[in-house]
């Protein structure tokens, strides 16, 4: 059997570079499809504190330009392109808008994207406002009054990034304790210019052109409030990219992906890595060691199922 590619990578993340490396290191002819720019949801990240190796952080762009540097050094081809759809082999064929490719293993690392709040106000205010993303916009609101709502890693993190520009943020959190890291806590906690309001939700983003405000409901108290805003952050979670998938693989409730300790979905020769997996902890630590595994197993499927396939 002949197909294009030993190995199609789909997404460009920390998951998918480093099986990229590991999958040059093997000699796989490899090719990696990123839809935008290589480096996912790091590239968004302003300093990668806990990454290992890097003592005193490195920017998510950095880390992500030196990954791919690494697997293109082993051989790795990226394309720039929308992957539609995975039709199971074997070979396997993805499909991408202009064409379509085969491969005798392919690894899922697609990732994920923010998940909205379904707020009244939100979408209509979306780029006039209300953000999901601290470093593509957080330098607009130097001097501001904002309002970020979440309580996990990501709105711990961008809380903090942000108070280099804010005067003030209000953080808003439906519950009583935050979910994010107790190190970030302690950062948040110690911050003058942050408040937080406890047990809170936002019941609608209000403005004329542009945010002005937010309203907010206390879930203990049932007490209503609204407090004057020119910026919505909205860091609630994230929702796998795996739509384009069309359920051909096993996934949970939400979308991500089921695999094995191998990283193996229930399609022979198809893995799944990172951030769009079914998984305990998403981070770049965590995506760079599925990406390793996925690799590794992907070139021992290729040994034992296809003999004599080759690209
Ligand atoms: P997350 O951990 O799922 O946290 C989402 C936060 O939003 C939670 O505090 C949650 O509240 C709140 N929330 C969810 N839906 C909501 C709603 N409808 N209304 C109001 N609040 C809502 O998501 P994340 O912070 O984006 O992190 C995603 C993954 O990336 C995590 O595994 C995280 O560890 C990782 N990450 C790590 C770092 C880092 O290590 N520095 C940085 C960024 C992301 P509850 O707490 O009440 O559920």
């Amino acid at each position: 059997m002949a197909w294009d590619y030993d190995l199609i990578i789909v997404g460009g993340g920390p998951g998918g570079l480093t099986a990229g490396i590991y999958a040059g290191r093997a000699r796989l002819k490899s090719l990696l499809i990123e839809r935008l720019i290589h480096g996912g949801q790091m590239m968004t990240t302003d300093l990668v504190e806990n990454y290992p190796g890097f003592p005193d952080g490195v920017s998510g762009f950095e880390l992500s330009d030196r990954m791919r540097k690494q697997a293109e050094r082993f051989g790795l081809e990226v394309l720039a392109g929308e992957v539609l759809d995975l039709q199971p082999g074997p070979p396997h064929t993805v499909v991408l808008e202009d064409r379509q490719l085969t491969a005798g293993a392919v690894i899922i690392s697609s990732g994920a994207g923010y998940r909205r709040l379904e707020a009244p106000g939100e979408h209509e205010f979306t780029g006039k406002g209300v953000s999901y993303c601290a470093t593509c916009d957080g330098a607009l609101y130097r001097g501001h009054t904002i309002a970020v709502v979440g309580g996990g890693d990501t709105a711990l993190t961008d809380t903090i990034f942000l108070t280099r520009f804010a005067d003030k943020i209000h953080l808003i959190h439906r519950r009583d304790a935050l979910r994010g890291e107790k190190v970030l806590q302690e950062q948040i906690f110690a911050s003058e210019k942050v408040e937080i309001h406890w047990d809170t939700v936002v019941q609608e983003i209000q403005g004329a052109e542009a945010v002005e405000r937010v309203r907010l409901k206390n879930v203990k108290t049932g007490e209503e409030a609204a407090l004057e805003v020119t910026g919505v952050f909205i860091f609630v979670g994230i929702t796998p990219n795996s739509g384009w998938l069309k359920n051909r693989v096993a996934m949970d409730e939400w979308g991500f992906i089921f695999t094995d300790e191998q990283m193996a979905t229930d399609i022979p020769g198809v893995f799944a890595v990172g951030d769009v997996r079914h998984k305990l902890l998403r981070q770049i630590a965590t995506a760079v060691g599925d990406g390793a595994i996925a690799a590794f197993a992907a070139e021992h499927y290729l040994a034992a199922h296809h003999r004599g396939g080759k690209a």
